[in-house]
């Protein structure tokens, strides 16, 4: 799968693909062939701001030069350097960025050029935490910052995963820009983290900002250090050497885009999330033409979702679900609806919303995270509201059941979600009963499916009609299937794939579908988080490694839950915590008071009161031997001590509690 170099002369694969990419066809706003705008080759355009330096490299590199139109919008001098008493390490100000339309983009890739480097920083083997840097020479670009939610083994208290940024300190000073393909959590979650630490702009949709922002503002991130630029589909912004375009996507939130990231060394294809959709609810279909004129043009590396590789076929539209709510709200006839659904997936939203209106009932909203973005979605125009539509949930009681649908989030079983504190009979507001008629609108993601259950459980013994998973079509996933990712993948003819977002089985399986539609299998790459992965003239090779890991956030502090503290967390849930006192006089040694032992969660004491014995008579010997021995350093008595009770509780009971020695000294 790794290409090496010494294969290059019997493949000529790459050449094939990318020879005479000069990009030069009319109209596909790769080639700007135009008189007034003169192909310029490292020396700087006329139009240009004459105190920026050329770079060297710029000299060496021809490629991409993007012209300088005058719809041009220079970006950089509306961000001031954030002033912030945080280790804020990088200034924006020497950043020179630039946003204008890809017809004035002009691009050539350079037979040349050193390789592009790709490095997951998260996303691989993994589905959360998506973060890539893509770097050329003296700049770097971020695509996505995303966190992911703690595992079974990680929940004792952490509330957020992110990715290692070791990498991230290392590059500061060449990392010009992040770029976001969307507002999930998984592709947005770590920004607070980042950029509290490093002013670096941030570009995205107007609702993906939307969404920054709001995310910004929960963390208290100060205004001064968002450095945002909101983008359009068919916007290019140049960092550089690395340009970035965004294509028109569909997905499970509005406003999601696919990627063409121009280097010297080729273009990069990032699909981000995607599915293709044909009769979306919000925003154009995916622009599968733009796809394929990249791919006839020349694709080094195109990077794929591979969140449902495993699955054939097609993924439904978005529009479908809609039908199946037109079936359940007859059914509902005299009943309270209430719907749990994703509060991203604002398509969704947007259907009920309407449903609601053709079937005369009311709108109410419950949960915070579906208010925010209730909110922010309405606000910038994505969710259409009939007027006098929506109703307060301090209403509720003034409408009948028939008269009132009611969205809420916990569609996931989130223990502190509205539908879960619903099924708890906690709701201040809503209480369930044999009047209602529930829709969980979403599947459970994997480890979910327990939670989801118990919550169904409970609002079916209230007595409510729940409809949820399969029964009928409420859900449809927002990933691309077989055939469309290999639409994707026929359209943009890489040289090079490499599967992302997805455990491994998922990209394996995506790589295998590749194969079905002519990707040889030496020219994909199964990439890992950390590899440094190198594509252009001379192939695809990972050629190093980074750190890359995961980083617990847990409240209080990033990165200070490390794996140590979290074992202490899963043991103290698992096998309780065991405590010993005593108080040693050290200038004499001698045991003064205790010991005197104690144990949480981890035995009734009344049922193993032998044990407890035991272990007391365990902790006197070993103080009374060391006080023989006239040791009268206190931190030997307490390891001595936690070591021989943790072996001593394990031999006779096979449990690991945690033992705190609390062993105080004195001197008389
Ligand atoms: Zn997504
Ligand atoms: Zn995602």
């Amino acid at each position: 799968m790794v290409r090496e170099k010494e294969n290059i002369a019997e493949k000529p694969v790459i050449h094939d693909t990318l020879a005479g990419a000069q990009f030069e066809r009319e109209n596909t706003g790769l080639s700007a062939q135009n008189p007034e705008q003169p192909r310029h080759r490292g020396r700087p355009p006329k139009n240009r701001v004459p105190e920026e330096p050329v770079k060297e490299t710029s000299r060496k590199t021809p490629a991409p030069s993007p012209s300088l139109p005058d719809e041009e919008e220079e970006i950089h001098p509306k961000f001031t350097h954030p002033a912030s008493d945080r280790d804020v390490r990088q200034s924006v100000g020497q950043n020179k960025i630039k946003k204008f339309p890809r017809s004035q983009l002009h691009y050539e890739r350079d037979p040349e050029a050193a390789s592009v480097r790709i490095i997951p920083l998260g996303g691989l083997e993994e589905i959360g935490k998506n973060m890539t840097i893509i770097e050329y020479g003296d700049e770097a670009i971020m695509i996505d910052c995303g966190q992911a939610f703690p595992n079974d083994d990680e929940l004792f208290g952490v509330d957020v995963v992110i990715p290692d940024m070791t990498y991230i300190d290392q590059i500061k000073d060449k990392l010009r820009g992040v770029v976001i393909t969307h507002g999930h959590e998984d592709h947005i979650g770590c920004l607070p983290f980042l950029l509290k630490d490093y002013a670096v702009p941030v570009f995205g949709t107007k609702l993906t900002i939307g969404l920054v922002n709001g995310k910004m503002r929960e963390h208290g991130i100060p205004e001064r250090a968002r450095l945002f630029g909101v983008v359009a589909p068919g916007d290019v912004v140049s960092f550089g050497q690395i340009s970035v375009e965004f294509i028109a996507s569909n997905h499970s939130i509005p406003d999601a885009v696919a990627l063409a990231i121009y280097t010297p060394a080729g273009v990069i294809i990032h699909t981000g999330d995607f599915k293709i959709d044909m009769s979306p609810i919000i925003g154009p279909m995916i622009d599968l033409p733009r796809i394929a004129e990249l791919g006839k043009a020349g694709v080094l590396l195109l990077l794929s979702d591979s969140t449902n590789s495993e699955r054939p076929g097609y993924t439904a539209s978005e529009r479908t679900v809609g039908q199946s709510f037109d079936g359940l709200f007859e059914r509902a006839e005299k009943k309270r609806i209430i719907i749990a659904t994703f509060a991203s997936n604002i398509h969704r939203v947007q259907q009920i919303v309407d449903k609601a209106e053709a079937f005369g009932r009311k709108v109410a909203v419950s949960g915070r995270s579906m208010i925010n973005t209730f909110s922010i979605a309405t606000e910038l125009g994505y969710l259409k509201i009939p007027d006098g539509l929506l109703v307060d949930i301090e209403e509720l009681n003034n409408y009948l059941p028939e008269q009132l649908v009611l969205i809420t989030t916990g569609s996931q079983g989130e223990p502190m979600s509205a539908l879960s504190r619903m099924a708890f009979s906690d709701h201040r507001k809503v209480e369930v009963d044999s009047g209602d008629f529930i829709i969980i609108s979403a599947t459970p993601i994997p480890g979910n499916e327990r939670m989801v259950t118990k919550i169904v459980n409970r609002l079916l013994k209230l007595g409510a009609e729940v409809i949820y998973e399969r029964m009928y079509d409420v859900h449809v996933s927002g990933h691309a299937c077989q055939e469309e990712q290999k639409m994707i993948i026929s359209l943009a003819k890489p040289a090079y794939f490499m599967p992302v977002h997805g455990e491994y089985k998922h990209l394996k399986k995506h790589a295998e579908t590749a194969e079905t539609v002519g990707i040889a299998r030496k020219n994909i790459l199964l990439g890992e988080n950390g590899a440094i992965i190198e594509a252009g003239k001379n192939g695809i090779s990972v050629v190093g490694s980074v750190p890359a890991g995961r980083v617990y956030v847990d409240g209080l502090g990033v990165g200070d839950v490390g794996s140590v503290v979290l074992r202490d967390r899963r043991l103290l849930s698992q096998d309780g915590i065991l405590t010993v006192a005593a108080v040693i006089d050290i200038m004499n040694p001698r045991l003064v008071v205790g010991p005197e032992i104690t144990s949480r969660g981890f035995v009734f004491v009344k049922e193993s009161e032998q044990l407890l014995e035991t272990l007391r008579a365990e902790a006197v010997r070993i103080i009374e031997e060391l006080a023989k021995r006239d040791v009268n350093d206190i931190n030997i008595y307490r390891n001595e001590i936690k070591e021989a009770l943790s072996k001593r509780i394990y031999f006779s009971m096979k449990r690991s509690p945690i033992v705190v020695p609390i062993i105080m000294a004195m001197s008389i």
